[in-house]
């Protein structure tokens, strides 16, 4: 058809798993022709910093870009206008575009990543003062309606409802903070990471309300005026936050015929059921050694990275297994926390250190190996712990807990 292109390799999502994939494949030597498509207006960028140092003002968007400008024209990485996906015809080996021709691909690598999940009675991001934290967009729009508000509500205790916490307290701002969970961070993190975090945004002026859900959001003349809760309360608001976990982009992969529920099923090569497609980072399920051979989406830069690499080494037939240690980072106030593994399914937790310090490290064990560590202020005790996680130790309790016991002098010699 006209106007239509065909592309060696085509990258669908051009967020940190596809800005990856480009790169590698280009470093793996692969000479075809190769376009990178996503649908957001900015070059690829890096995410974290959106509910960090980015939403504080305390970085420019220009520091978050992955690469200079003219690096994807250099590297002859076809860098597409904001151009959304709509279908694909793996039999085809076609893209159907929202606006304009298709697009032709030898090679596909679905790199869609997520969406915010939206709340279960119909959040409605886009009412003024709802927002989601996932893009620049989304945080520009945040930044503009900031110097005005007075409380803000967010629904969900995890990563990114406290990291917009963090970022946003010292504002002068009322901050609440509404969980499900009878704790913050139940999915990701033990009991002791929990109540840390609790007491340090409380000495912020971060207010919690556990084990509540809402019922809906109310507006008035257009905006967000309302929190309501199923308990029956409401809770005044002019901007929410909904950060409530995201749902794969895979439907166009999945309707294409691929293989997948909550996100696209990969093999060790990260390839889908479909014939030279693969998938990679935020919406990929993957069978991962580290959770014990489960299938398992991880959303983290690591894993769209290392993703990335495993199927750009395919595709130029180096062979590659996506088998890497499965690390995480999170920032919020002077906290760094840095997690290996990954502790789900972890059948006791063992803290290293005392928490009031702002220093300590809560260990996971399941039948005895060490399967995950969450270090706080404790950089050395993360590197050593992959080591140790790496090597499936069986660690003795006394010398875990020993905050002066070196990690790595509990690996086999
Ligand atoms: C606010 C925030 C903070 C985070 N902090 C951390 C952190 O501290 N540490 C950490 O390890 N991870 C963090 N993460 C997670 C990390 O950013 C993600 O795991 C990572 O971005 C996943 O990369 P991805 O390429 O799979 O998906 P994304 O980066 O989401 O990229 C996917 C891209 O595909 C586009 N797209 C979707 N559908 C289509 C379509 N049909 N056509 C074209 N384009 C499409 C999307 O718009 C998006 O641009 C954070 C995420 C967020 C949102």
């Amino acid at each position: 058809m006209a106007g239509e292109k065909e592309y060696g390799v085509a990258i669908i999502g051009a967020g940190h798993a596809g800005a990856q994939a480009a790169i590698a494949l280009r470093k793996e030597g692969f000479t075809g022709t190769v376009a990178l498509i996503g649908d957001e207006p900015d070059p690829p960028y890096e995410r974290p910093p959106l509910s960090k140092d980015y939403l504080k003002d305390e970085k420019t968007f220009e520091r978050m870009l992955i690469r200079r400008p003219d690096f994807w024209a250099d590297k002859e990485i076809a860098l597409l206008p904001a151009t959304r996906i709509e279908a694909v015809d793996a039999a085809a080996r076609r893209l159907a575009v929202a606006d304009g021709p298709a697009i032709r691909y030898g090679k596909l690598i679905w790199a869609a990543g997520g969406r915010p999940r939206p709340l279960p009675c119909g959040s409605d991001v886009g009412l003024r003062g709802v927002h989601a934290v996932r893009t620049r967009t989304d945080v520009d729009r945040l930044k503009v309606e900031l110097p005005a508000a007075r409380r803000a509500v967010i629904i969900g205790g995890g990563y990114i409802g406290l990291e917009a916490a963090a970022a946003m307290a010292g504002r002068g701002l009322d901050i609440t903070v509404i969980e499900a969970e009878d704790r913050l961070l139940a999915r990701v993190a033990g009991a002791d990471i929990s109540a840390f975090y609790r007491r340090r945004h409380e000495a912020a002026g971060v207010r919690f309300l556990l084990g509540t859900r809402t019922s809906c959001l109310r507006a008035e003349d257009g905006a967000i005026a309302w929190v309501e809760l199923e308990r029956g309360e409401t809770l005044p608001a002019d901007i929410v936050i909904v950060g409530i976990g995201i749902l794969p982009n895979v439907e166009p992969l999945l309707a294409a015929g691929a293989e997948g529920d909550n996100g696209a099923v990969v093999d060790a090569s990260c390839r889908t059921s479909l014939p030279d497609i693969w998938a990679i980072g935020d919406c990929a399920r993957h069978r991962n050694p580290y959770a014990g051979g489960a299938a398992v989406r991880l959303e983290s830069v690591q894993n769209a990275n290392d993703q990335a690499n495993v199927a750009a080494a395919d595709i130029c037939g180096r062979p590659a297994k996506y088998e890497a240690l499965p690390w995480f980072w999170s920032n919020q106030y002077e906290v760094r926390l840095q997690t290996a593994g990954l502790s789900a399914g972890h059948d006791e937790a063992v803290l290293r250190g005392d928490p009031e310090t702002g220093r300590f490290s809560v260990c996971y064990l399941k039948a005895g190996q060490l399967i995950a560590a969450d270090c706080i202020g404790r950089p050395a005790d993360f590197v050593q712990a992959q080591k140790l996680i790496a090597a499936g130790v069986r660690p003795q309790r006394a010398a875990l807990e020993d905050p002066e016991t070196p990690l790595k002098s509990l690996l086999p010699v």
